[in-house]
């Protein structure tokens, strides 16, 4: 076996969920997904799609319907991008895997902003590439900041990819339209490719953007930059089990990618395509509600927090988690363990994303019961108590 995948580590995520999972009295915020269904106009699509016989294979990149229809989205959001540009790819983990299948040799220098969700780092990892990664830092609020001259120093030459995620898992840091253009400017002159991980753009709560979205590299980027972001179906659109993901990428990457999902997956389910081609077509009624319950269920689980002696954390701009500290606890994987087992409160160990997020918790703040993040806090205190 190889030894790049013997090196792997077990997802921490799961260890803690393996402890508690199908028990009734533990509340569940260990993964990134709501506890929503799928609205039902996608639903009945797939539904459709089956009875109808869809059941074959489609194109590599998708069907081209799709490949449009996600071509019209984007282009709504961040302005002209062509289904040229668009992959279609089974789920953002697979886009994640392909995008860097098709830019990372072994040995290439890669570069990563951490703390960040484990699947970014691995897979430059299990490429064989040598990763060096960057670390935000927490200012005094809790808030989790860029050092940006740090970043860039970290960016050279040699540097073949940089992977960043905005808003990111599990900080809900986001990246600035000034801090994107610097990060661009400086990748065109070391030749470097940005691979944007924007899953959560949709989940932005700051209103300081036209579109409402997260800042994104398309708003600033040209035709020609070598830079790739990886989207999903998943967050937006409440379709994590769908497995249902795209890339934006430049037309010359394209046909690439389609000669690599031919032996990765094929293509992504058919029916799953004509899902997202329905949720595409009504995103207009189905994200902003989404959108406006995810900031409720931020705003009542992070002033809760804030009241637990000894927690600190802050509101982040952006994604579907709190991030807190909880003084006195070096050890997140084994508090996280022991939430589950004395508490009934399952949250994900900061270890999980990076050395430097030892000693926080994520807690995925999407519950279709808002009371529910209530009663998690109030087992948090009792248990500190
Ligand atoms: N990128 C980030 C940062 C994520 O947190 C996730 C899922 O949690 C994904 C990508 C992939 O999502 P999916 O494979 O469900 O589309």
């Amino acid at each position: 076996m190889r030894q790049a995948v013997l090196n792997l580590e077990e997802s921490k995520i799961r260890e803690v969920a393996n402890a508690g999972m199908g028990r009734d009295d533990v509340l569940p915020f260990w993964f990134g997904e709501s506890d929503e269904v799928t609205p039902d106009a996608i639903r009945q699509a797939a539904i459709a799609a089956l009875q109808a016989g869809e059941t074959f294979y489609s194109h590599n990149l998708g069907l081209p319907a799709l490949r449009e229809a996600v071509a019209a989205y984007t282009s709504a959001l961040h302005g002209p991008v062509g289904a040229e540009r668009i992959g279609i790819t089974s789920g953002g983990v697979n886009a994640l895997i392909v995008a860097m299948q098709t830019l990372i040799d072994a040995g290439d220098d890669v570069v990563a902003v951490t703390p960040v969700w484990p699947n970014l780092t691995a897979q430059p990892r299990i490429l064989g590439a040598h990763l060096r990664c960057v670390p935000l830092r927490p200012d005094a609020q809790g808030a989790w900041q860029l050092d940006l001259p740090a970043l860039l120093a970290a960016i050279t030459p040699q540097t073949k990819l940089l992977i960043v995620n905005s808003p990111s898992n599990p900080t809900g840091w986001t990246l600035t339209r000034a801090e994107q253009t610097a990060i661009l400017a400086h990748c065109r002159q070391t030749g470097t490719w940005i691979l944007a991980d924007e899953v959560y753009e949709r989940l932005y709560y700051k209103d300081d953007t036209a579109n409402g979205a997260a800042p994104s590299f398309l708003d600033v980027a040209e035709l020609d930059d070598r830079l790739v972001v990886v989207q999903s179906f998943s967050k937006a659109f409440l379709m994590t089990g769908w497995r249902l993901g795209y890339l934006i990428m430049p037309p010359t990457m394209t046909q690439e990618v389609g000669k690599l999902i031919e032996f990765n997956t094929s293509c992504a389910p058919v029916f799953a395509q004509r899902g997202a081609l329905a949720a595409l077509a009504q995103t207009a009624d189905i994200t902003p509600p989404i959108v406006a319950h995810l900031r409720q269920c931020r705003d009542t689980l992070v002033p809760l927090l804030q009241t637990v002696p000894g927690v600190e954390t802050s509101a982040a701009p952006g994604g579907m988690y709190a991030f807190l500290r909880v003084a006195g606890f070096g050890d997140s994987l084994e508090l996280a363990k022991r939430l589950v087992t004395e508490a009934g409160l399952g949250l994900a160990p900061g270890v999980a994303f990076a050395p430097e997020a030892e000693g926080w918790l994520r807690w995925c703040f999407a519950s279709k019961d808002v009371g529910r993040l209530g009663v998690g806090v109030e087992r948090l205190w009792g248990w500190l108590a």
